[in-house]
């Protein structure tokens, strides 16, 4: 496993209107990581992964990826430079095929506009976009017999797993997914997490949101826990679950 460095956030803050939702926040998610961002609701959580996103402009402190800054650069244009997010619930366009919901995540990472090209059956991005489509459904087998069916009839299961196979559709670097185990019963959240070491050895970084804690740094290398918006504990997962305070303050998450 290298241990190079993708994703650095150094000393964070932001606000939204008078709260301050991040206040000094450092992280860093190293190539072929999965490491786990755990805290209770409104703890910053989503704030933070919407800063990487650019969704967000953090008040103070810097992001690097993959060794450039990303202040400056707009969200859209993120996921070119190799960063995706699987955001939290039901965002998949539910009309829309399987199949049609991740080609809207091979588009997100096009530079122009390719749109006119990827519809067009012998257009360039046609083809290398199946190429990219088949190899995202070997993560997620499941949804080959469910590629042509309207992603708002799938099971909650199912609808996670294209909402991160539609993140996986831009060949990110860091994938970074928010609360995939939202409202998905234990036996499903397993299924999924279980899938994410496979998706490191493709050289896939991930950094994870999730309440659940335990389940969360059980599958993960490294763990932040974040408490009203900043960082109280960090280290491997496994010292993360042997400590009592952690252990304590989790109970009735898991
Ligand atoms: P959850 O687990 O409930 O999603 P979280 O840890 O992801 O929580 P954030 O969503 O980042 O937490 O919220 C951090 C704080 O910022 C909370 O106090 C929240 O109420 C506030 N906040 C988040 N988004 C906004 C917004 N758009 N406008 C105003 N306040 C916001």
């Amino acid at each position: 496993r290298s241990n190079r460095r993708l994703l650095t956030a150094a000393n964070l803050s932001a606000s939204h209107g008078a709260v301050q939702a991040l206040e000094d926040v450092s992280l860093h998610v190293d190539e072929g990581e999965i490491v786990s961002l755990i805290g209770a609701n409104g703890a910053g959580k989503s704030t933070l992964l919407g800063c990487i996103s650019g969704r967000y402009r953090p008040s103070q402190g810097t992001l690097e990826f993959a060794g450039r800054s990303l202040r400056g650069i707009a969200a859209d244009k993120r996921p070119g430079l190799g960063i995706a997010l699987a955001p939290e619930g039901r965002s998949l366009f539910g009309s829309l095929t399987v199949e049609e919901n991740l080609m809207m995540g091979y588009f997100s990472q096009l530079r122009r506009s390719g749109l006119s090209q990827l519809i067009a059956p012998r257009g360039e991005h046609h083809r290398a976009m199946l190429e990219v489509m088949e190899e995202v459904m070997t993560f997620f087998p499941k949804l080959r017999q469910r590629r042509h069916q309207q992603a708002g009839t799938l099971s909650g299961g199912e609808g996670q797993m294209v909402n991160i196979a539609r993140a996986l559709m831009s060949r990110p670097q860091l994938l970074m997914l928010d609360e995939p185990s939202f409202g998905l019963a234990p036996q499903v959240t397993r299924e999924i997490l279980e899938s994410l070491p496979d998706l490191t050895r493709k050289g896939v970084s991930i950094l994870i949101i999730e309440q659940n804690a335990k389940a969360a740094l059980q599958m993960s290398d490294r763990g932040y826990v974040l408490v009203n918006g900043s960082i109280v504990a960090e280290g491997q997962s496994n010292a993360l679950l042997e400590r009592a305070d952690i252990n304590e303050a989790f109970l009735g998450w898991q």
